[in-house]
């Protein structure tokens, strides 16, 4: 292919199959216009003269909506078990180290390929649950925003879609002070809205969407959540608010200590829980916290390989399912960065605690790939508070194409193939091009960026291990 082909505006692409909102469709002629928008989606319509065919299924891109970027440079750092059983708690302070370290330029190298291999693994839009807010020891940046500027920048120069979530940090526990090593985290709840005000206009210009995070009920108190969440959306009514909940069941026991609740009760209680916000992990609750929690209209952002990784405990997503709950992929502390992967560990973790097959499938969709897959680009856009819920008109034009000359998919129907590719093709992606609002970022032998970007990467992650 040759430069002056890249750069055409062409605008149109033409799959003999694509997985639309409502399920597979075949002969689907899809077209944007000049913004990046889907202007039309048109099945059973044969190839036109001048529109270039898709090299396999045509896939919506896939919302990643939860983000902590540094970490993806403290991934395998932390595999190793000392003298005592290991924990969440005690990945935390390993990571707490290493957060200690990190400058804007290694925060800018470490985002930039990172999202990079979010785009070629089939992610066209992620969620930065930003808490890194000032420099070592915790003293002040000139400017607040110059760590949420270099994950800005480093979304614009790959060409990923993002959220910007500043986070609210302000205890250490319930009731208790920050702790030193989380001092990089702090912010008052006014500086957090005068932040947000400060990214409002880059943002808007590169198409970029800004939330809230409250980061938790044990870092967060009750008036600085309650005057967090109503200056978001004083400011930008329909931003998205996502916080961490129930991801570990110390967390749950200490919430009970403190307020005679658990965390997504005292949550649903105490806040104005709606359809913009994101309930990352949630993996401890009631019967009935399920219930309220779905009946919100909340989304669960669920991590499965974090949450493996972690040792945090396994969704009930079934239960979720029966309520009418929403729910995203995240990939969290990017110990894996695939939401193909991502997609199977969920169903396997699924299986493996039921001893049953094909959990997450349905009578309405029995393929459970598919049926994950619209699941999750449909929640994961509703956490992102962007128009990305997939291949219809009005939303952006984020699309994946697989290469169906791929071995795990050679042959088979659409929604086998994309089965192969979420259960049977890792290691040896079948992702063949992606597209974000209208522009292909990821080509077949990846992404444009991807030599310099991952030499940057590597020099980064080298200097802060020396530090
Ligand atoms: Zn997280």
């Amino acid at each position: 292919m040759n430069a002056a082909a890249l750069v055409a505006p062409v605008r149109a692409l033409w799959a003999e199959d694509a997985l639309l909102p409502g399920g597979w469709a075949r002969e689907v002629l899809l077209r944007w216009d000049a913004a990046g928008h889907i202007a039309q989606v048109e099945a059973g319509v044969p190839a036109p003269a001048g529109v270039a065919r898709a090299a396999g299924p045509l896939l919506p891109g896939m919302p990643n909506l939860h983000s902590h970027a540094f970490q993806r440079a403290l991934a395998g750092l932390t595999e190793l078990r000392g003298p005592a059983p290991d924990s969440f708690w005690g990945w935390r302070q390993r990571m707490y180290a290493f957060a200690n370290r990190i400058t804007p330029e290694s925060l800018e190298a470490i985002a930039v390929w990172l999202y990079l291999e979010m785009l070629e693994a089939g992610y066209t839009s992620v969620c930065e649950f930003h808490y890194l807010h000032h420099a070592e020891g915790g003293k002040p940046y000139a400017d607040d925003a110059t760590l949420s500027l270099a994950l800005l920048r480093a979304a614009r120069r790959v060409g990923i879609g993002m959220t910007l979530l500043p986070v609210l940090y302000q205890r250490s526990g319930f009731g208790a002070p920050p702790a030193p090593e989380q001092a990089r985290f702090i912010l008052g709840t006014d500086s957090l809205l005068a932040l947000l005000q400060r990214l409002a206009p880059v943002a808007h210009a590169q198409g970029a969407a800004l939330g809230l995070a409250p980061h938790s009920l044990r870092a967060v108190p009750p008036e600085s959540l309650q005057a967090g969440v109503a200056g978001l959306h004083a400011l930008l009514p329909q931003a998205p608010v996502h916080i961490h909940m129930a991801e570990q069941t110390r967390e749950v026991q200490e919430c009970l200590a403190w307020s005679g609740l658990t965390p997504v009760q005292w949550l649903l209680d105490h806040a104005p829980v709606d359809a913009r916000w994101c309930l990352v992990h949630a993996t401890h609750m009631t019967a009935e916290e399920h219930a309220g929690a779905a009946r919100s209209g909340a989304v669960a952002g669920l991590c499965p390989s974090t949450e493996a990784n972690l040792g945090d405990g396994i969704f009930d997503l079934p239960q979720w399912l029966a309520h009418g709950g929403r729910w995203g992929l995240g990939s969290d502390s990017h110990i894996c960065v695939n939401a193909a992967e991502e997609l199977m560990l969920l169903e396997y973790g699924q299986r493996l605690q039921r001893r049953e097959r094909n959990v997450l499938g349905s009578g309405a969709q029995p393929q459970v790939a598919t049926a994950m897959m619209l699941q999750a680009v449909a929640g994961g856009a509703q956490a992102a508070g962007r128009p990305i819920a997939g291949l219809s008109a009005g939303q952006q034009a984020d699309f994946v194409v697989l290469d169906a000359a791929h071995t795990a998919l050679c042959g088979l129907p659409a929604d086998s193939a994309l089965a192969g590719h979420v259960f049977a093709s890792h290691r040896s992606s079948a992702v063949h091009a992606v597209w974000v609002a209208g522009q292909q970022r990821v080509l077949p032998h990846g992404h444009a960026l991807r030599a310099s970007a991952r030499a940057a990467f590597i020099r980064a992650r080298r200097q802060l291990l020396q530090a």
